[in-house]
């Protein structure tokens, strides 16, 4: 048998069989919102020279890992300041994560209301039916790189938003020297992207605030494979609680999450907020200038961090990915 043959027979169960979940559902839409607070500081990219302090740019200096391609929507002017940022944030996501399939993202600028939503982001899923990739739901970049190939070349692996109603009060610049009433645009660009490559899953609440939910036709998403119920350490909420059940609510709203690859806690308060709660590290534990604060449900003014920092970054690892060593 020739070498193509070999290939298309190997990956035929994985890509005949797989599965995309809907783009639609609520919960894989995240957003990033501003907190209002002024918080001055700055916590440079770990590739950054070690010289590089508030204030000034210096290039990075990594191995780049995995390729990201940015697509601009064609449909809107998106102002040219907006381009170094983003370039920034991929820049050091590639630095840090291996895929040998192109990663493809998709930029949007658009209204998102005056309120405190800075971006939104929202990614597809995969599933396989068999084989190793069979036992969760995946976010397509993650999948592509656990199968070694692009399940759909076709589609985008991750939609981001830009809030154009914010473009006023975005900084633009790449050092970290917010100024103390903007919004760091790389920290922004770098947060929504992490949801993209995996910080995201299928937890939800109903309309009428009695029930929870974590299950997609019966799978879990990769990362609530590792959400537990109690932090530092607590029990396994895929495996204890039933999908839809008041008890798994008292556990959303219990500021109490915690994750169980590596120990962190997750942003649970008291009154579930859609698209903030769940897939973000708590905003107690984790505050501004915190080496884990850029998932963080908020981000202050003058706040710029250009790291994932190391529990983000074992978070990626424990779910599939690689990463460079820190
Ligand atoms: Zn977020």
């Amino acid at each position: 048998m020739s070498p193509l043959l070999w290939c298309l027979v190997a990956l035929a169960p994985f890509i005949v069989l797989s599965e995309q979940h809907p783009t639609n559902h609520a919960s894989q839409t995240h957003v990033l919102k501003a907190s209002g607070e002024t918080h001055k500081t700055y916590i440079p990219s770990r590739f950054a020279p070690s010289t590089n302090k508030r204030g000034t740019t210096q290039p990075l200096n990594c191995t780049v890992r995995s390729q990201l391609d940015i697509t601009w929507d064609p449909s809107v002017t998106i102002p040219k300041q907006v381009r170094d940022p983003v370039s920034l944030a991929t820049k050091i996501w590639s630095c840090i994560l291996g895929s040998t399939i192109p990663i493809r993202v998709f930029i949007g600028w658009a209204p998102l209301g005056s309120g405190w939503t800075l971006a939104h982001t929202s990614t597809s899923s995969w599933k396989a039916r068999t084989g190793p990739l069979s036992r969760a739901w995946y976010p397509k970049p993650l999948y592509n790189k656990l199968l070694g190939a692009d399940i759909d070349p076709t589609s985008y692996d991750c939609s981001l938003t830009l809030n154009s109603d914010w473009d006023s009060k975005f900084y633009y610049g790449l050092d970290g020297a917010t100024p103390d009433d903007f919004l760091d645009l790389t920290t922004i660009v770098l947060h929504e992207m992490c949801h993209c490559f995996a910080f995201t899953g299928f937890a939800w609440v109903n309309d009428t605030m009695s029930e929870a939910y974590f299950l997609y036709n019966g799978y879990p998403a990769q990362f609530d494979r590792f959400i537990v119920d109690k932090f530092p350490k607590g029990d396994l909420v895929y495996r204890n609680y039933q999908d839809g059940s008041a008890d798994l609510l008292k556990v959303y709203q219990g500021n109490n999450l915690g994750w169980q690859g590596v120990v962190a806690r997750l942003y649970a308060p008291e009154e579930y907020s859609d698209g903030s709660s769940i897939y973000h590290f708590d905003e107690e534990l984790y505050p501004p200038g915190n080496p884990n604060s850029l998932m963080t449900p908020q981000l202050g003014f003058a706040e710029a961090v250009h790291d994932p920092g190391p529990l983000c970054e074992s978070v990626m690892v424990s779910m599939g990915w690689t990463t460079t060593p820190v």
